[in-house]
C-alpha cells in the first residue's frame, strides 16, 4: 500500500515536470504576437513574443486589464519589458497603474504632457515607488524587440507637462516585423497627423489602430492615404457615451476597402507573425 501511494506521488510529480517544461518551451518559441485587448471604452495592445512583451497602455480598467494579462502572459512571467503610456487620460493609463503594481516594469515610455487627475497622480507614484526608469518618448527613437523594430513617429519634439489636453501629444509608434507593419496612434486628432505627415516619417502601414476610437476628430483623408491600411482596429467599449466610432469614420473605411475589426464586436483581436517573409495574421 505505503509502495503505491509512493509511486502514484512519484508519477505526479513527473507529469507535472513535463507540463511545467512543455509549457516553457512552447513560450520560448511562441511566434510574435500583436494583440488588441478588449477593454472596453480605451486602449490597451500587448505585444508578445515567448516571454518578453510591450504593453502600449492599459485600458480604462486595472480589474479588466489584469484579467486579460493573466490570460495572455506565461504563467512565471511577472515582468514587462517596456510600458508605453501614449498620453495620461483615464481610458489609456487606470489599468497601467495596476499593472505596475502587479508586474515588475523594466521601462515606460510616455508623453511629456502630464494631467491633473487621481488616476495620473497615482501612476506616477507607482513609477517612482518602483523606481521604474521613465523616458519622454520622441520622434526618431527605437525600441528592438527581438526581431521587430518599433520606432517612435510622434510627438515631434519635448512636451510642456502643463500643456493640458494631450491627445496631439500621444506618443505613435510603428512596428515593423519582416513583411508586416502596425501604426499605433493612441488618442491623436487631425492637427498631430498633420504634423506626422510634415514630418515625412514613413507611416505606410498593414494595420492601423485607429486614432482615438475612431472619433470624427481624428483620421483625416489625407492621413489614411498616407498609411493605406488593409486593416484598421478600433477599440472602443459597447454603447459608449462619445458616439464612438463615428459614423463617418466608418464609411471613410469601407469607401477605400480597408477591412474594420472593432474589439466591441470581435473581443481581443490577436495578430500572429510566424514568418519575417509573410504577413502578420489574425
Ligand atoms: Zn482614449
Amino acid at each position: 500500500m505505503q509502495n503505491r501511494k509512493l509511486y502514484l506521488i512519484t508519477l505526479a510529480a513527473l507529469a507535472a515536470i513535463f507540463a511545467y517544461l512543455s509549457y516553457q518551451i512552447s513560450v520560448g518559441v511562441g511566434h510574435l504576437q500583436i494583440i488588441f485587448l478588449d477593454v472596453g471604452q480605451g486602449d490597451s495592445i500587448l505585444i508578445q513574443k515567448g516571454t518578453k512583451q510591450i504593453l502600449i497602455d492599459g485600458g480604462p480598467s486595472g480589474k479588466v486589464e489584469m484579467a486579460k494579462l493573466g490570460k495572455y502572459m506565461p504563467y512565471f512571467d511577472n515582468e514587462i519589458d517596456v510600458v508605453i503610456a501614449t498620453h495620461p487620460d483615464k481610458d489609456h493609463i487606470a489599468g497601467l497603474v495596476e499593472a505596475a503594481r502587479n508586474y515588475k516594469i523594466g521601462k515606460v515610455l510616455t508623453t511629456g504632457a502630464g494631467k491633473n487627475t487621481e488616476v495620473y497622480k497615482e501612476w506616477k507614484e507607482i513609477l517612482d515607488y518602483n523606481k521604474v526608469e521613465t523616458i519622454e518618448a520622441m520622434r526618431g527613437d527605437k525600441i528592438s524587440f527581438d526581431d521587430a523594430e518599433i520606432k517612435i513617429i510622434h510627438p515631434q519634439a519635448l512636451v510642456d507637462p502643463a500643456i493640458g489636453e494631450a491627445n496631439n501629444k500621444s506618443v505613435v509608434t510603428r512596428l515593423d516585423f519582416g513583411e508586416s507593419s502596425f501604426l499605433f496612434t493612441g488618442d491623436i486628432e487631425s492637427s498631430a497627423e498633420n504634423e506626422i505627415l510634415e514630418s515625412g516619417e514613413n507611416i505606410d502601414a498593414d494595420i492601423l489602430k485607429v486614432a482615438h476610437h475612431g472619433s470624427k476628430y481624428s483620421t483625416t483623408d489625407a492621413f489614411l492615404d498616407k498609411v493605406t491600411p488593409k486593416d484598421a482596429v478600433i477599440s472602443v467599449g459597447k454603447n459608449n457615451s462619445y458616439g464612438h466610432p463615428t459614423e463617418i469614420i466608418l464609411e471613410e473605411f469601407k469607401n477605400k476597402g480597408v477591412e474594420i475589426l472593432r474589439t466591441d464586436e470581435k473581443g481581443d483581436i490577436i495578430y500572429k507573425c510566424k514568418s519575417q517573409n509573410a504577413k502578420c495574421k489574425i
